[in-house]
């Protein structure tokens, strides 16, 4: 398979903190990697990096996508690349409607969309394909969080993603929208889309996962395939010791 991502030696430093250190990760097409670690470990910096949010010159280490250097001075420059980022805190407005937000800075929201109009259709083909059953005039704040969270992964996959990065995603969502979701991760591999997967959630990182990448304090601690890696195997890579249970109190 085709190197898709390679990210190499980041270094990240907030003042005096060395929020990463030397991460580095490879991702191939259609493959899905878990990031995972304790809260605090690193995990959402070393997406920002990736992403532009935090631009080319404020990290050190090289990004490669698709065998070209990134240097992005800004989260465009690598959602047009194919790179699309979900965040728990949700970036949709809340007072415009589905399909507005769908398009939003596309110039078609600036026109007068009727219900067969081609956007409209492309809205309602991008929510059937999240399974989600709403009309695109719906407002985005009536909408449950969970039918939110797939609203914002349609409108990722309106634009030509080739990787999409999911930072817990499932927080907020149902066990059956998580189910969903989890289904629609495979489906975009088997279309060859690649996914980092950030999760708590070690049973859905078991479920989906090609590769596990484990960080801890800003430190890479190791990555391997998932397969025949248990959940404590994951969780004594987090914290560094064997435990037996997450919650030791009870
Ligand atoms: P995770 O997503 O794994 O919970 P983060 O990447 O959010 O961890 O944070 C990693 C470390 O970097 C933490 O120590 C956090 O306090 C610090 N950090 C993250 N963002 C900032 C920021 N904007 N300014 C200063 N420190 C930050
Ligand atoms: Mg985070």
């Amino acid at each position: 398979m085709a190197q898709l991502l390679k990210m190499e030696n980041i270094t990240k430093k907030f003042g005096e903190v060395t929020a990463l250190n030397k991460i580095s990760i490879e991702l191939e097409a259609g493959e899905i990697l878990s990031l995972c670690g304790e809260n605090g470990s690193g995990k959402s910096t070393l997406m920002k990096v990736l992403c532009g949010i935090y631009p080319y010159g404020t990290y050190s280490g090289d990004i490669y996508f698709s065998n070209e250097k990134l240097t992005a001075n800004h989260i465009k420059d690598t959602e047009d690349k194919g790179i699309a980022i979900i965040h728990q805190e949700l970036a949709l407005v809340k007072t415009m409607s589905v399909l507005e937000n769908m398009f939003l800075g596309n110039e078609i929201t600036q026109s007068v969309i009727t219900d067969d109009n081609e956007m409209y259709l492309r809205c309602q083909t991008l929510l059937k394909q999240v399974q989600l059953d709403v009309d695109p005039h719906t407002i985005v704040g009536e909408l449950g969080l969970g039918q939110q969270q797939l609203v914002e992964i349609a409108k990722a996959l309106s634009k030509q993603v080739r990787l999409l990065i999911l930072d817990e995603p499932t927080a907020s969502l149902t066990e059956k929208e998580t189910g969903i979701l989890l289904n629609l991760i495979k489906d975009l591999k088997a279309h060859n889309i690649a996914c980092i997967y950030i999760s708590h959630k070690l049973n859905e990182v078991k479920a989906i996962s090609d590769k596990i990448c484990v960080i801890r304090d800003g430190e890479h601690i190791g990555t391997r395939r998932a397969e025949g890696m248990s959940e404590d195997d994951i969780i004594t890579m987090m914290v560094g010791r064997e435990i037996t249970s997450l919650y030791p109190h009870e």
